[in-house]
């Protein structure tokens, strides 16, 4: 008979572990027959910017696994940290007048990091396990402060549609998929949306993307006075729109929010969690669009994924109405977990040593934003757009015209098919081809990556 041990083995090959997976993994946001029908691509190592697949295809990974290997695979540092945590203090919780070093520093070092807005310094951060709990935690901590504040009947949060802010119900609320609403009866009262700042799909006729830029912003202002000024908590968005599509809004968008938010006196929310680290060329996204959020949520990169972690930075003015206002009745058992918080100081090293973020900023995004522009030459590709390192393009059936596919998410997914194949990592989102690769690529890998790319594109066509 088998010792317990034997049985919790590895499966012996990749279709034995295929298996597995579709007896007993529900996987998330997955078609589960699709799945079954072609099983599961195994992944089993990865190194750098490679990762590589059980039936040994080396892939560059142009998505950093979910926005999140911003240092790369198999920095040894990294374990080293988890590892020493582990063996000195695995857990313990932050509950109940207790703490301990790892989260202490962590929420020091992040203060430091994160600039202050109009002289006001991030002093306090809240950590979570993910970005779904720490976008719920900023429903709470929005309401919460505006109880503190006298004006109870501050509960509404604006979003926008086609934004995503997590998984969880209230994070799924937030944001503005609405196939996910459709399955779980959402969103939950007291959250509003207005329309995303998508100029190639809302643009009207001649219309520059400055004006659409200002008039995309105005829809926010539109919206607070049609729910009443009072009523509005905050506004929650992300700096460019991950999931969503990496939708980038026009230069004009954010400093019309900005004064949209000045003037009502409500708070805003930058949700990081994708364009925080280094990804857009600075610490956090909120410095590259110079606006001034009160909270802002983070996660994936803050330990480049190694393991889970996330969070919100408060801006002092909310800090101290909260640190005053007695028990602020909310935590998880994770909340600044000492492994995670060790792991994410030593990856916080390692990129300032590394100056990833002024080296995305100076030159690896310039460079990717000149090599993926290119991409526009190939038939298939109407846009092509990059802001940090980030980057889409548009599918198109008509170039001239920018005509569009009637079946979007078909040609995306027949598209990213043939990435995998040619072997780059990319996500497909309707028509738009996506890209986040890990921040220590060279300008020589990120010529390999476009490569790898107009291949995949060939073979769509
Ligand atoms: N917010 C944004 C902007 C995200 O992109 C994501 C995940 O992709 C989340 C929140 C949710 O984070 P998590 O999946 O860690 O819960």
């Amino acid at each position: 008979m088998n010792a317990p041990t034997d049985r919790l083995a590895p499966p012996s090959s990749a279709r034995a572990l295929q298996a597995l997976d579709s007896a007993h993994f529900l996987h998330p946001f997955t078609d589960h027959q699709a799945l079954a029908a072609k099983g599961a691509r195994v992944i089993t190592h990865a190194e750098g910017i490679w990762i590589w697949d059980a039936d040994g295809h080396r892939i560059l990974d142009g998505m950093s696994g979910l926005w999140c290997v911003n240092a790369g695979y198999g920095r040894r540092e990294l374990a080293d940290a988890a590892h020493r945590q582990m063996l000195t203090l695995p857990f313990y919780n932050t509950f109940f007048q207790t703490t301990t070093e790892p989260p202490v520093r962590l929420a020091a070092r992040l203060s430091e990091l994160a600039p202050p807005v109009d002289g006001r310094r991030f002093t306090h951060v809240f950590f979570t396990s993910s970005g779904s709990e720490a976008n719920d935690t900023n429903v709470r901590l929005v309401r919460r402060y505006w109880d503190l504040m006298g004006q109870p009947q501050r509960k509404v949060i604006i979003s926008r549609w086609n934004a995503y802010h997590g998984s969880t119900v209230a994070a799924a609320s937030l944001g503005g998929m609405r196939a996910m609403h459709e399955q779980g009866d959402l969103p939950i009262p007291g959250i509003e949306h207005i329309q995303q700042p998508y100029y190639w799909d809302l643009r009207e006729s001649g219309e520059t993307p400055e004006a659409f830029g200002v008039r995309a912003a105005r829809w926010l202002e539109e919206k607070i006075l049609e729910i009443g000024p009072e009523k509005v908590a905050a506004f929650i968005a992300e700096p460019v729109q991950g999931a969503g599509g990496v939708i980038i809004p026009p230069a004009t968008y954010w400093p019309e929010i900005q004064r949209i938010v000045d003037r009502y006196g409500i708070l805003l929310i930058s949700d990081e969690v994708i364009c925080a680290f280094g990804r857009l060329g600075h610490w956090f996204a909120y410095e590259k669009f110079g606006i001034k959020p009160d909270l802002v949520t983070f996660a994936k990169a803050v330990t480049s994924g190694y393991v889970p972690l996330g969070g919100v930075l408060v801006n002092e003015r909310v800090a101290q109405v909260l640190c005053a206002g007695g028990e602020f009745t909310h935590g998880y058992t994770y909340s600044g977990h000492p492994v995670a918080c060790a792991v994410a100081l030593a990856n916080l090293e390692l990129m300032e040593r590394e100056a990833l973020p002024q080296r995305v900023r100076e030159d690896t995004a310039p460079y990717l934003a000149q090599r993926f522009a290119a991409l526009a030459d190939h038939p298939l590709v109407g846009v092509a757009e990059t802001c940090g390192m980030v980057a889409g393009l548009i599918l198109v059936r008509d170039k001239a015209t920018l005509g569009r596919f009637p079946e979007e998410w078909a040609v995306g997914m027949t598209c990213r098919a043939h990435c995998f194949d040619t072997g780059v990592v990319m996500r497909a989102v309707g028509d738009r081809m996506i890209i986040a690769p890990p921040l220590i690529m060279t300008r020589a890998d990120i010529d390999t990556m476009i490569d790898l790319i107009w291949r995949a594109l060939d073979a769509t066509l």
